[in-house]
């Protein structure tokens, strides 16, 4: 048996046997692992508060055959603002789902925790309508899901880009109009957030555009999280 530590953000847990939960950490440089977090049930311990979804925090991991055991916890970030805001939690907690729903065990995705932790720094701090969506939206793109944002995905086409198509991952002009109406703002919007101008994005105040982008994040979430489930073959029934 081997003792690591690491960075991690806490994707959630499940019960474990009579007392202990398995908690499921996104670590910086060992992707997601599961470990056992011995008695947690049981007691009252303070581990437990630390290990509540969303919790940035520095642990201590011993090697196991199947699983590992959790030894020491650390907060590193506590996220008292989100958790106490009705709305910032919702997001948060969507964050996480969506992270664990698409990791495999166990494949380092040092990038990905580099944006996890960000969104949940910056949610603990202020709030933005477009905070989540761009969330979504990097994910995707991380995930080699980068929509085609400058022509048209059918024509090639440059001018009169006018529709979205979620299942194909990009814009159509007005001829070979497909997936739903886009507006010229919310493509521009949605090339801030994918080109490196994220803070510009995260500034923006509540518009149409902005809802357009929002609601059409959660349809390519949707739409990334069941092909990402195709290809795994399987249900994790614990996700
Ligand atoms: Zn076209």
């Amino acid at each position: 048996m081997s003792v690591y530590r690491d960075a991690a953000v806490v994707l959630g847990s499940y019960k474990f046997g009579e007392a202990d939960r398995v908690v499921v950490l996104l670590t910086q440089n060992y992707g997601k692992v599961r470990a056992v977090a011995k008695g947690i049930r049981k007691t009252k311990s303070s581990i437990g508060a630390r290990l509540e979804p969303m919790s940035h925090v520095d642990v201590s991991l011993r090697t196991g055959r199947d699983l590992d055991t959790i030894d020491q916890v650390r907060l590193i970030e506590p996220l008292q603002v989100l958790r106490s805001d009705f709305d910032r939690l919702r997001q948060g907690l969507s964050m996480v789902e969506a992270v664990n729903k698409i990791t495999p065990d166990r494949e380092p995705v040092p990038h990905l925790f580099e944006v996890l932790t960000r969104a949940l720094h910056f949610l603990n701090q202020q709030s933005s309508p477009l905070l989540l969506a761009s969330f979504f939206w990097r994910l995707i793109s991380l995930e080699g899901g980068t929509p085609q944002l400058d022509e048209c995905v059918d024509c090639n086409e440059r001018e009169n880009l006018c529709y979205f198509d979620v299942q194909q991952g990009g814009v159509h002009c007005g001829a070979c109009r497909s997936g739903v109406p886009i507006s010229e703002s919310a493509i521009e919007i949605l090339r801030w957030i994918l080109g490196g101008r994220m803070n510009e994005a995260l500034a923006l105040e509540e518009s149409i555009p902005v809802h357009e982008v929002n609601r059409l994040a959660m349809e390519a979430m949707e739409a990334h999280l069941e092909r990402r489930l195709k290809s795994l073959g399987v249900f994790d029934r614990h996700l």
